[in-house]
């Protein structure tokens, strides 16, 4: 059974799933079923059917608890594969007596939301995902319980937007209070890492809870998009440039040695030259730990698909090219400003001759690592002295 996981969030990734899927048909054997899934295929499911004659089944992100019964009715079927379309509404984890974490090694995603109420011009996903819908506290610490008892050592909440966490049932801070009873229920997890906070939303209270306890980790990762004020009324986001450098200061002040993170889109319908210098200004003025830049892509059904595409495409990449150089100048030096420290680090993967592993600055699968000599025992944190970096990663040796 062969079921790719395909997103369709933007034009690279669709085409990134469409190559895994059409690789994977062309190999298929006659024992084997092939099953797209995901964001993409709760988005354009007939599209998908249409250009994959060998798919067995669609079957989409609101419908993602069905995938044990498709995958039973296509084994007891081999002579007749079925097509099954992605249709529901969210499911949420406890709704279906499904986990809502994913794991690896000691690390875990940890589900808090799913779905967007905002509506950001550019963005597909409330039209795939649909609005906001909140997972209860009590099953998002069971979760938690659960993954303390397998050793879980760092819990990394998301939602589509976590500082929106619990507003469609009826909370105020619902961050704040959901992060205050995490704590208590898994003293035992020492990292608890919050992604994805939407301007605007990071609240005093939620400042001062990420303050109070030492798990909570002091990385916060707040995805711009843009720097200059009509760019961002544009896509539909806030545009308080004021809020973001206040906050900014009051992270730095309040929690030592926090890690920030956002990104960035260029090449917005529109954006002038001197748009885009504003946002170059911007990123060196506030001097970001981690950037990541993506440019801008018009997607079907979106508010700013209707609006003209008007960025050449080689405008758009020497925008991105210029925004990541002069990012990685900041980056390094915030690296380098680590060497010669003590850092735990949680180490992930060893061979050929070397340890892997991260700070609490990195965030497993966008940030850097951490690169130790020989091979060492993994999934626990050690103490490392960072002995050299580079843009991206760091060296050191296990104390
Ligand atoms: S907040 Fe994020 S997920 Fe929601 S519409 Fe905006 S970009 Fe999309």
């Amino acid at each position: 059974m062969l079921i790719v996981n395909t997103c369709g969030f933007i034009e690279p990734a669709r085409e990134e799933s469409l190559a895994t899927l059409q690789d994977l048909a062309e190999t298929l054997t006659p024992s084997q079923r092939l099953i797209a899934a995901g964001c993409w295929a709760q988005r354009d499911p007939e599209l998908l059917l249409e250009a994959i004659p060998q798919l067995d089944a669609v079957i989409g992100t609101r419908s993602w608890h069905q995938i044990v019964p498709l995958v039973e009715r296509l084994l007891a079927s081999p002579a007749q594969p079925l097509r099954t379309l992605a249709a529901g509404a969210m499911a949420l984890p406890e709704a279906v007596g499904a986990p809502g974490y994913a794991l690896s090694g000691a690390s875990a995603f940890l589900k808090i939301a799913d779905g967007c109420s905002r509506r950001c011009a550019f963005c597909a996903i409330p039209l795939i995902k649909g609005d906001a819908v909140s997972r209860p506290i009590p099953a998002i610490l069971e979760d938690a319980r659960a993954l303390q008892a397998q050793g879980v050592l760092e819990l990394n909440l998301i939602a589509q937007d976590t500082t929106h966490y619990g507003h469609d049932l009826g909370m105020k801070e619902g961050l704040a209070t959901l992060l205050e009873q995490l704590v208590a229920a898994v003293p035992d997890i020492p990292w608890i890492r919050v992604l994805y906070a939407f301007p605007g939303y990071i609240t005093a209270r939620l400042i001062d809870v990420l303050a109070a306890h030492p798990q909570l980790l002091p990385y916060v990762d707040i995805p711009l998009q843009h720097a200059h004020p009509a760019v961002l009324r544009r896509m539909n986001r806030p545009a308080d440039l004021g809020w973001v450098r206040r906050t900014v200061a009051t992270l730095r002040e309040r929690l030592p040695g926090v890690a920030l993170r956002t990104t960035f889109i260029v090449g917005f319908p529109g954006e002038t030259d001197e748009e885009f210098e504003t946002l170059l200004d911007f990123v060196e003025e506030l001097a970001f730990d981690r950037v990541g830049a993506f440019i801008y892509s018009a997607e079907p059904g979106t508010a700013a698909a209707a609006l003209p595409d008007d960025i050449p495409l080689e405008v758009k990449e020497a925008r991105r090219e210029a925004l990541m150089v002069a990012q990685q100048a900041i980056s390094l030096r915030a690296n380098l400003a680590l060497v010669g420290q003590r850092l735990p680090v949680l180490l992930e993967g060893a061979g050929d001759g070397l340890t892997v592993g991260r700070t609490y600055r990195d965030a497993p699968e966008i940030d850097g690592l951490v690169l130790i000599g020989g091979e060492h025992a993994c999934n626990r944190l050690a103490t490392v002295e960072i002995i050299d970096a580079t843009v991206y990663d760091l060296f050191g040796e296990l104390v």
